[in-house]
């Protein structure tokens, strides 16, 4: 008897589940094994495996592969149920395939295989494989997606696994094809135990249960590493990196702070932020309100403060669309301001609303004295790019100054001569001191 025909007679000869033979025992086409085929599967037999039986499913799946010339080679096994009593699978020579009545069959190989082995198989968190191993769209790389994740390979990263939030939050990015390119780690607890991170190969997705999962990357990536990550006073990202409205920086929101960058500037760490409302009687003519929130973000950025924009209002009080705003001086305000600054609408009570409107009387391009427990500002249509980060300055408590290369000028924004103008380190001191800057 050949070791086929033992084979055979250990699982039932014709009375098994194989059935009767189908064909004579062959040399298979790559000339080093044996095979039969029986009514319901084959057993092939090579020297250094022995004989299996394989059937069913996954039988399909290897003759589609093209048997033992593919890559799987001689099954090692027989067919056999797995652990957890869902699925089966058969070991080959190079690879595996898996099988269960809610996945169908697929294979596992490589550099993969290996690392869902070092996992615990389907009994990890990954579990049954939904897809043979796949080339990328790019190319590059290889991947396998599993029940519960997915893990990619390329010959420069290696084999790593994400799931969950991070690998969704991927995934509606452009997966490997996106500027995140692919992963460099599996996902991986952080040093402080509360959150979980992917490294990629151009950024990084960090996650905790009560921030989500946010992407960061680039320069303001860079920065938060050199500070110490999620340890350092700034915490878990709470945004994606955002575009400034204007389109000129970008920005990332943390849990107790913010990365700003420009090209100008580089990045910058700010550890307090104002939450800014507009409300808008008159839109302005000369700069868009875009361009006077990311003047605003460049400028404060500089003093360690970010921008949150927090709502944006239309309001229909045409009796108050050139406002009286009296002296404009900090601590006295006119029935019109008072009646205005009255409309904050649930904006929270240290936020700062600033007030687009037509004009002040007498002319100004702004003014920044407001009744007290309603911070707030007016900003005129006709306002330079700066003037509403000036204004918002002196609600954060800063008086004017003599030089035309500073914010807080009091010879006009529009003569200021060295865009962006400058905040300098006492003046940074007192903003981030202010009730509005938390
Ligand atoms: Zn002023």
């Amino acid at each position: 008897m050949s070791d086929i025909d033992v084979k055979y007679a250990q699982l039932g000869g014709a009375g098994g589940f194989l059935g009767a033979a189908t064909t004579g025992e062959n040399v298979a086409p790559d000339g080093i094994g044996h095979y039969r085929h029986y009514q319901n599967g084959s057993i092939y037999w090579s020297p250094s495996t022995g004989a299996h039986e394989s059937h069913g499913a996954i039988r399909a799946l290897w003759a589609a592969k093209g048997w033992e010339r593919s890559f799987l080679g001689y099954p090692m096994t027989d067919e056999t149920g797995t652990p957890d009593g869902v699925g089966r699978y058969n070991h080959f020579q190079g690879g595996s395939i898996y099988w269960t009545p809610s996945t169908g069959a697929h294979e596992v190989h490589g550099a993969i295989r290996g690392l869902w082995a070092a996992k615990g198989w389907e009994r990890s968190f990954l579990g049954y494989p939904l897809t043979d191993e796949s080339t990328t769209p790019d190319g590059v790389g290889r991947y396998n997606h599993f029940q519960g994740g997915s893990i990619y390979w390329t010959p420069s990263t290696g084999a790593h696994e994400v799931h969950g939030a991070i690998r969704y939050l991927w995934s509606t990015l452009g997966w490997e094809r996106s500027f995140l390119g692919y992963p460099l780690t599996d996902e991986t607890t952080t040093p402080d135990g509360v959150g979980r991170y992917n490294h990629f190969q151009n950024a990084s997705i960090y996650w905790t249960p009560s921030t989500g999962a946010h992407e960061v990357h680039g320069a303001i990536r860079a920065l938060w590493a050199s500070m110490g990550w999620e340890r350092s006073f700034l915490g878990y990202p709470t945004s994606n990196e955002l575009s400034t409205e204007d389109g000129t920086g970008r920005y990332s929101e943390f849990q107790h702070g913010s990365i700003y960058w420009s090209p100008a500037t580089g990045a910058l760490a700010c550890r307090e932020t104002v939450r800014l409302h507009i409300k808008c009687l008159t839109a302005p003519t000369r700069f868009s309100i875009n361009t006077m929130i990311s003047n605003m973000r460049l400028t404060y950025a500089t003093a360690q403060i970010g921008v949150k924009y927090v709502s944006f209002e239309n309001l229909n009080l045409p009796d108050l669309n050139d406002l009286d705003v009296g002296a404009c001086t900090m601590g006295s305000t006119t029935a019109e301001q008072n009646q205005l600054y009255g409309n904050r609408n649930g904006v929270a009570a240290n936020d700062v609303v600033v007030y687009m409107v037509r004009s002040t009387v007498p002319p100004y391009n702004g003014c920044a004295a407001y009744p007290s427990g309603r911070p707030s500002a007016a900003v005129v249509a006709g306002a330079s790019a700066w003037t509403m980060a000036h204004e918002v300055g002196h609600v954060l408590g800063l008086p004017h100054v003599n030089d035309s290369n500073r914010l807080m000028t009091g010879g006009g924004t529009d003569n200021i001569t060295n865009p962006p103008p400058d905040i300098i380190g006492s003046e940074a001191a007192t903003m981030l001191a202010s009730p509005f800057t938390n």
